[in-house]
């Protein structure tokens, strides 16, 4: 059995199904699962829909090239008279229903978001039969249960495994079986999501829960780079890389895979391959149980966007455990992730995602308590397995607020 991931890019358009379907039916020997996110940018279209909510007019419009995006695709693939157009037609309509209900704007986001797997897992599932390799489609919220936080359900590992282990093996014998990412259920029966980006991890529980040989994300990139090709040059191909390794810079912030991926798989011991979709003959990188080859130049993990908060005590008092415990648990309480942070005598810093709403509760929360600055538009840059000999080259002319050297990293928060 092993499980592959299909994510936006891979689906954005007819050509690029044609190709991920061409990927599997070369592959249709083996059981498989496969897990799709959203076609394109239809998630974040999905998120402006429940923004504009308000506004009818945008909403209708919204609604509309939502429907037509999916409708080109498939008369790009599917003949005119098949029943795909029927089924595209309802889903928009059951998502406008949905879009009107009252509840919690939490829980009406995952119930708007999830609609952009379920309607490209139908296509993807119409299509491969179309093209006569024989597929199953599945409903991940029936195997997949979560917490009811929503926006980001953590998932029931016993009760999913249950489930999962139940009949997925059974129903791969003779099909490929294609299912959503990113969406669950929680115990009330509604939908849920497993965070932004989430789809990877889906293909990590499902290859969990099955004890897969492998599990392969198929992307836009040759596989796992030391750098985001879009802003580092010269970005060179890792073959191979441990668990730790990997799991470690999703941490920092690269983005080529999702942070909750790696342990279900490394737990498991199944190996996890990032491999090109354009060049689906050439081996990716695979993570698995391997030594960190000590020759490579270090990884260049680079976050955008981030707002620095320094809390600073009233009261001539340093900063001590009370005020870090007080700062720690309104950070907790607001669920913020804190990318990296450092202290002085009597100031406290941290370093978080610029998510406005957010910033401004925790500020609220402690404005009593501390002096509080904030600066954003920053650059969070981490330099993994660093050499010391070239760490001069990196901090050339940049204006640094904060920096942290250990042995292997090297991190810098740098001002425009
Ligand atoms: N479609 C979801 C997103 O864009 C999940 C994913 O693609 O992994 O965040």
């Amino acid at each position: 059995m092993k499980v592959f991931k299909f994510g936006g890019a891979s689906i954005k358009n007819a050509d690029a199904i044609k190709n991920m379907c061409q990927i599997i039916a070369n592959n249709a020997t083996e059981k498989l699962v496969v897990v799709v996110s959203a076609m394109g940018k239809t998630t974040n279209n999905l998120e402006s829909l429940l923004f504009n909510k308000a506004k009818q007019e945008a909403q209708d419009e919204n609604l509309k090239s939502l429907l037509e995006y999916h409708m080109d695709i498939c008369r790009e693939l599917f003949p005119s008279d098949h029943n795909i157009f029927n089924l595209l037609i309802d889903q928009i309509s059951e998502l406008r229903t949905t879009l009107n209900k009252e509840m919690p704007f939490d829980q009406l986001y995952d119930q708007t978001v999830s609609v952009g797997e379920l309607i490209s897992s139908t296509i993807i599932t119409n299509y491969l039969n179309l093209k006569g390799t024989s597929s199953l489609w599945l409903d991940a919220r029936e195997y997949i249960r979560t917490s009811n936080s929503f926006r980001e359900g953590h998932v029931d590992w016993k009760v999913t495994e249950e489930l999962i282990k139940h009949d997925v093996k059974e129903l791969a014998k003779d099909q490929i079986l294609v299912t959503q990412g990113f969406i669950g259920r929680a115990d009330n029966g509604l939908t849920t999501t497993l965070g932004r980006e989430g789809s990877d991890f889906t293909a990590a529980i499902f290859a969990s829960c099955l004890s897969a040989e492998s599990v392969t994300v198929w992307k836009d990139v040759p596989g796992i780079l030391n750098g985001d090709p879009k802003k580092v040059a010269d970005t060179i191909l890792f073959d191979e890389l441990p668990y730790q390794e990997a799991a470690e810079m999703t941490y920092y912030g690269a983005t080529v895979i999702h942070p909750k991926t790696i342990k279900p798989l490394a737990n498991k011991g199944i190996p996890l391959y990032v491999r090109s979709f354009d060049h689906p003959d050439e081996p990716g990188t695979i993570i698995h149980d391997c030594k960190l080859r000590t020759d490579l130049p270090p990884t260049i993990i680079i976050k955008n966007d981030q707002c620095l908060l320094s809390f600073k005590v009233v009261d001539f008092t340093f900063i001590n455990e009370d005020n870090l415990s007080l700062i720690f648990k309104t950070v907790s309480e607001n669920d913020i992730k804190i990318n990296i942070m450092q202290n002085s005598a009597i100031s406290f810093s941290i370093v978080i995602d610029n998510d406005m709403k957010k910033i401004q509760k925790l500020m609220v929360s402690l404005k009593d308590h501390f002096d509080i600055r904030y600066n954003s538009g920053l650059q969070l840059i981490t330099l993994k397995n660093y050499k010391p000999s070239t760490l001069q080259e990196y901090r050339k002319d940049k204006k640094i607020l904060l920096e942290q050297i250990s042995r292997n990293n090297y991190r810098a928060l740098i001002a425009p």
